[in-house]
């Protein structure tokens, strides 16, 4: 079944990987030739007739976006808001849910640096109870450790599927049923998980879920989504309204129904095009079998990192996904990042604060983030392997010295 996945196409179709070997998926993949060209010509398209004309012409690849995103997570059009970044989008869902002083709410321990920032402001604001779920051995939530913090005061639970620095893959559709035994609304940080594995919110019982769409799904910066279950969309109120998210009554308004009463008005249009293609696109190759070729691509990687001299392992999980986490004896992360930049290796330093809680507890400040994706090739793995010997032996040093 593996060996179905094209790679040839896929690389063909990537144009970057004739100049770097990208190991930087986690942060942000590589476009593939139909979101750049779509792109593309749209902004020639506004420069020759109009920006609000090109989007009038367009009309159809402008919608298509929340279209593919429903057809991604399973769920309608209607319960899809797009927005301009993942935060932006978890800012959003977690203002409209109803807090106040006494209130708890449940984050899991992996949870991204900013939405936890967020969450500390409204604790400082609003006297709300902010506490962490206990994990097990392999760093997952601890389910029923989840459940026996439950009471009537906890309003939220928010929880992320695969946080940034981690292969973790936490149990959110368990999680999913115990929010709902206990009717207590539910958020899915999903960031790192959509575009990289199947992602389905009707598996999952998730009230809100974010994503960003430049990171595994491939597509441009500058985007993000909101999904709301339908059922709960009236009972949020957003902290921001603009045109879009309301119906207007000549002197007054109605929020509009579902999601998109988390919209305003404004939008880059042609990454929200972008953005619809980039799903598609995904969508084409099987998100299945993409994950599929990813696994097997970094467990191999794992295995020979695992061996190296100088080398540590700090990726967790049960069913460990595409990251994998590093950290090098007598060597800095940054130095060896620098390093492998130099060689034309793309990948990432992932700091304390972006997994702020989880990092701390461990006393990890830094920490190497490598994170291929599905086209990557089996060679470009082998030369991040040979280059990084080559670094913490010293003998790139040498040769860049000679
Ligand atoms: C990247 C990321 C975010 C933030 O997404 P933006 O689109 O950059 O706002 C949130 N959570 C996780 C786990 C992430 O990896």
């Amino acid at each position: 079944m593996y060996e179905t996945l094209d790679l040839a196409r896929a690389r063909a179709e990537t144009p970057g990987v004739n100049h770097v070997v990208h190991l930087n998926n986690a942060g942000a993949g590589l476009v593939p030739l139909p979101v750049l060209d779509v792109m593309t010509s749209y902004l020639r398209l506004e420069s020759r007739v109009g920006p609000y004309e090109a989007a009038e012409r367009s009309e159809g690849a402008v919608g298509n976006a929340h279209t593919a995103l429903a057809s991604l997570l399973n769920c309608s059009r209607q319960e899809v808001a797009i927005l301009d970044s993942a935060t932006r989008a978890w800012g959003m869902a977690m203002s409209s849910v109803p807090l106040q002083a006494g209130d708890r709410v449940i984050i899991s321990a992996v949870e991204y640096g900013s939405n936890y920032l967020s969450l500390l402001h409204l604790t400082e604001r609003l006297g709300v109870s902010l506490e962490v779920a206990p994990v097990d051995g392999n760093g997952l939530v601890d389910v029923a450790g989840l459940e026996a913090m439950l009471d009537e005061r906890v309003r939220l639970i928010a929880m992320v599927h695969v946080p940034m620095h981690d292969a973790l893959v936490n149990p959110v559709a368990d999680i999913g049923r115990v929010s709902r035994r206990h009717g207590i609304p539910y958020l899915v940080d999903a960031c790192q998980s959509v575009g990289q594995m199947p992602v389905d919110v009707a598996e999952i019982g998730c009230d809100l879920l974010v994503g960003t769409g430049r990171k595994f799904l491939r597509g441009p910066r500058g985007t993000g989504f909101l999904y709301v279950r339908q059922e709960l969309a009236h009972k949020l109120v957003p902290a921001i309204v603009g045109l879009d998210g309301v119906e207007w009554l000549s002197g007054s308004y109605r929020l509009a129904p579902g999601a998109r009463r988390f919209e305003t008005w404004e939008t880059n249009t042609a990454a929200r095009i972008g953005l619809g293609v980039a799903v598609d696109y995904a969508l084409g190759w099987g998100i299945e079998r993409t994950y599929a070729r990813m696994r097997r691509l970094a467990a191999g990687l794992r295995k020979d990192l695992f061996g190296m001299p100088g080398v540590v392992l700090h990726d967790r999980g049960r069913e460990q996904c595409g990251t994998i986490a590093l950290s090098f004896e007598g060597r800095g992360t940054f130095e060896v990042r620098n390093a492998l930049k130099d060689a034309g290796v793309n990948t990432w330093v992932c700091l304390e604060n972006a997994a702020c809680v989880d990092m701390q507890q461990r006393g990890l400040s830094t920490l190497l983030r490598v994170s291929p994706h599905y086209y990557n090739s089996e060679q470009e793995l082998e030369r991040f392997c040979s280059v990084l010997e080559d670094i913490l032996t010293g003998t790139r040093r040498e040769r860049v010295l000679a």
